[in-house]
Order: structure tokens, then C-alpha cells, then sequence
């Protein structure tokens, strides 16, 4: 059996892919495997780039598990089966008057696949999700079920929450909600420039900000979220006009142009020049999570870095001197995004304020060159490539970058000494 994963850059042939329904079979088949000599590895949306969740042992999608096991509204904590998409997650909150605090761009993904690769959003004063854990539920390799929080086993617990699938199976996340809440979004086309020049100030003064840079043009499109204060109005987006927006344009529209691009490369430049210009500012308010998430459905492949926050300006420029310098023709967008420090050992904002820069190429055109070489410069400015995106790191030149590097090489060796749920990735990345 073939499995594939949404980008279709990475492919596996497991020895089984069994879809378990609760913990205790999630035990079985780890304890059975273990005993056998062979490797398990868990497997959510399968949204990774990288190799992450490939095996040629026993594939575990865990997408029976799903749904949340309890609530409580005075304390916001919140505990579901790992496989709960993201999606699911956001309707059953919404459901109980929660919310997530902050989310990525989509919410097609696991809640345990997204957390385990340290997938973030945008907000110089928010962790990424993985910073809205506070316990886990997981089979060890030799079968036995254990739960970590800041109170019980919490050396395992402070390693967990981004554990990149190889401390165990994760079978249940307790996450700190919050009450739900409308955010106001706010987007405008700006030149680059003076986004540049004003950044530590946007950056600053809104919730949630990003930006998106054209490459061959001097045109980003930004985007602010902040929340509807009482009082304010409230102004939800029209329906056709948000399916014109997000579907239309941002799907639709943008498959086609990257088709053509692929086929004629030299009409890049005023493709990216004519997409630029039709952007048009808006404003509208929703559900926080609908203003988060957007649909993607032209599929691409990407790299993300995360670069401390003072290199941010020289980590663009770079990206910039390499398009130039190669002379390549890029029709996809540069997003750049925001994450508070946190304390999580191989999360990509460990220690300090991160900004993140993120390349893609449509699914199919050669990425090697452009990413290899932006790769280069990145990882000179003390760049942490994504656990779920394209790069070509090893453990030796990751560990200078997360100072408690060893810390989770420690406990990985002493929960899965065998490397039960291991594979080519993680040897890659942690080392065998
Ligand atoms: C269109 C698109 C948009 C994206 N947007 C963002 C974004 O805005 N921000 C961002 O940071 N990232 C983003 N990503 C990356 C994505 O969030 C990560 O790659 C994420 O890990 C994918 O989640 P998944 O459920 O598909 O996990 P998978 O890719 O299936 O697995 C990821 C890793 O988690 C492990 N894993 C999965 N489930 C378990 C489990 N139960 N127990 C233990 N280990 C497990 C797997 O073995 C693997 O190592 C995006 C990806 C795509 C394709």
C-alpha cells in the first residue's frame, strides 16, 4: 500500500496502515511491533513536506481518534483524541464558546501532527500551538500509556509538546483554550518599502501580522488581525465577495496563473506585477478562526525559516539577492510571520522572538536550487529550518541552533531506546 502526502513530494510503502480507534489499541499495535523489530510511526494530515511521518513499518493514521473527550469552560482546558483535524477542533470550540488563541494559515491538520512539527501563526506576543498544550497523553515504545503535563513527568512533558513523532504516540492533547472572540482583519496592499520601514511598529502594534512579498515587484500585501473591542461594530464579509476573495482569486484564478507560469516561466515577472496589482484592501470581521485559516487547494512545496527577530530584514534581503543573483522566476509569494519566544526544546521560536520567512514553489517545478541556496543564507543568520518544510539540515548543524538540543536527545534515548518510532527523518535530524 502507497501512501503519499498532500504536497506528493514524499512517498511511503508501510508493511501495514492500521486506523486504531482508542489508546489501548494504539498500545497493542506499538507493543506487538516492538516485540517484532519493527517501527511505528503516527501519521496525521500528512501536511508535512518532509519526510517526517514516512515509515516502511506500521503506519498509524490516527484518523478514528477524533472528536474531544471533555471540556471545562471555567478553566478553558479542553482534551481531545490526537487526530482531531484542526477543522473539527475550531467547530466543536466554537460549539462550547472556546477558541484557539491563535492558528497557521489552515486547519486541515492534526492537532497532534501540527504541534509535534511546531507549526505556528502570526503574532509577535503569541506562542505557536504548541505553547497551548498543558498535558499529553502518550504510548511509549514499549506499550505502556503515560500522561506529562508541567506537574507530572514533566521532563518528558517540556520535550513532548514538539516531539517531531519520535518520543511516542501521542493519543490525547489537553490545550488551553479561551472564550471565542470576533477578530477585525485588515488587509492592504503596501509597497515593500515602506513596510520595511515601519515594521517594528506594525509588528508591534497589531495581535496578528504578516505579510506577503511579490518577488519582481516592489508590492506586499499585509495583513493585521486584531480583536473587535466592545463597542465596535461588528462587519462580516458578504458572502459572494469572500468566495470571489478565497476562492475565486486565491484558488481558482492563482491555480491557473501558476499553470501558465510553469508552462511559459518568462511571464513571471508580469504575472506577479498584474496579481500585485489587483490586490485590493479589505476589512471585514468573523469568528477568529475563520479570519485565521483560508482555504489551499493549489498545491505547492515550501520551505519556512525562523530567524531571530533582529535578522528579519536581512533574512528578506537575502531571499531578494538570491532570486536576482540565480535570476529565477518565482510565482508564489514570500510570507513573512511573527511568533513569541517560548520554552519548548526543538520548537522554532525556543528562546527568543523568531520571525519566520517562508518560500514555495508549485507543486511539480523544480525547487532544489532556489531552496538549497536560500537554505545557505538563512541557516548563516542563525536560521531553524521547519520540522514540517523542506531543508536539508542534519543533527550536527541543528544542534548549535536549539541550545537544549541534548536535553531532548536525552529523554529520547531513554523512552525509545530502540527507536521503535524511528525513521530516515528524525535520523537525519536528531541522529541514530
Ligand atoms: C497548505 C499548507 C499550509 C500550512 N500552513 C502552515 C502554517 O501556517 N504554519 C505552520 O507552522 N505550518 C504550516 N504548514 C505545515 C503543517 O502545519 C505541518 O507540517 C504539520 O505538521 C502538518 O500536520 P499533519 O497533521 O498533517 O501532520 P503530519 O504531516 O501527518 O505529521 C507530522 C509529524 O507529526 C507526527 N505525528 C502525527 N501525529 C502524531 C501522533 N499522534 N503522535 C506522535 N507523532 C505524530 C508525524 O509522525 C510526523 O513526524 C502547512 C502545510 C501545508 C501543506
Amino acid at each position: 500500500m502507497e501512501w503519499r502526502n498532500w504536497a506528493g513530494n514524499q512517498q511511503a510503502r508501510p508493511q501495514a496502515v492500521l486506523h486504531p480507534r482508542d489508546t489501548d489499541e494504539v498500545a497493542q499495535v506499538v507493543k506487538r511491533a516492538a516485540t517484532e523489530g519493527r517501527r511505528v510511526k503516527a501519521v496525521g494530515a500528512g501536511h508535512s513536506f518532509t519526510a517526517a511521518a514516512v515509515t516502511d513499518g506500521v503506519l498509524l493514521d490516527l484518523d478514528r481518534m477524533a472528536g474531544v473527550v471533555a471540556s471545562d469552560l471555567d478553566t478553558g482546558l479542553v482534551t481531545l483524541h490526537a487526530g482531531t483535524p484542526l477543522h473539527q477542533l475550531n467547530l466543536e470550540l466554537a460549539r462550547r464558546g472556546l477558541a484557539m488563541s491563535n492558528l497557521g494559515d489552515i486547519d486541515r491538520q492534526s492537532i497532534a501532527g501540527a504541534t509535534s512539527t511546531s507549526t505556528h501563526g502570526t503574532g509577535i506576543a503569541l506562542g505557536g500551538l504548541a505553547t497551548q498544550i498543558r498535558a499529553l497523553e502518550l504510548v511509549l515504545a514499549d506499550g505502556s500509556v503515560v500522561t506529562c503535563s508541567a506537574d507530572e513527568r514533566r521532563e518528558l512533558f517540556a520535550v513532548a509538546r514538539v516531539g517531531i513523532g519520535a518520543l511516542g504516540i501521542v493519543t490525547a492533547v489537553t490545550l488551553q483554550c479561551e472564550p471565542s472572540f470576533t477578530l477585525v482583519a485588515d488587509e492592504q496592499p503596501m509597497p515593500l518599502a515602506q513596510v520595511l520601514d515601519e515594521l517594528d511598529d506594525i509588528v508591534e502594534s497589531n495581535e496578528h501580522f504578516e505579510f506577503y512579498w511579490f518577488p519582481h515587484t516592489e508590492l506586499a500585501l499585509t495583513k493585521r488581525n486584531n480583536r473587535l473591542r466592545s463597542g465596535e461594530p461588528a462587519a462580516p464579509i458578504g458572502r459572494v465577495k469572500g468566495w470571489v476573495d478565497d476562492e475565486l482569486l486565491a484558488n481558482t484564478v492563482f491555480n491557473l496563473t501558476c499553470k501558465l507560469a510553469a508552462r511559459r516561466p518568462t511571464l513571471i515577472p508580469r504575472l506577479n506585477r498584474t496579481a500585485a496589482k489587483l490586490m485590493t484592501a479589505r476589512r471585514y470581521t468573523a469568528p477568529s478562526y475563520e479570519v485565521f485559516v483560508s482555504p489551499r487547494r493549489v498545491r505547492f512545496v515550501e520551505m519556512e525559516y525562523s530567524l531571530p527577530r533582529a535578522a528579519f530584514k536581512d533574512g528578506l534581503a537575502a531571499i531578494r539577492a538570491v532570486i536576482e543573483r540565480e535570476q529565477l522566476l518565482v510565482s508564489f509569494p514570500i510570507e513573512a510571520r511573527w511568533v513569541a519566544p517560548d520554552d519548548i526544546p526543538l520548537s522554532t521560536a525556543y528562546g527568543e522572538e523568531r520571525c519566520y520567512l517562508a518560500i514555495h514553489m508549485f507543486r511539480g517545478e523544480p525547487f532544489e536550487r532556489y531552496f538549497g541556496a536560500v537554505e545557505k543564507e538563512l541557516r548563516a543568520l542563525g536560521g531553524r529550518p521547519h520540522w514540517g518544510k523542506m531543508h536539508w539540515r542534519t543533527a550536527e548543524d541543528l544542534r548549535p541552533v536549539y541550545p537544549r538540543f541534548d536535553d531532548f536527545v536525552a529523554v529520547r534515548d531513554a523512552v525509545d531506546p530502540e527507536r521503535v518510532f524511528g525513521n530516515a527523518y528524525l535520523e537525519t535530524v536528531l541522529g541514530r
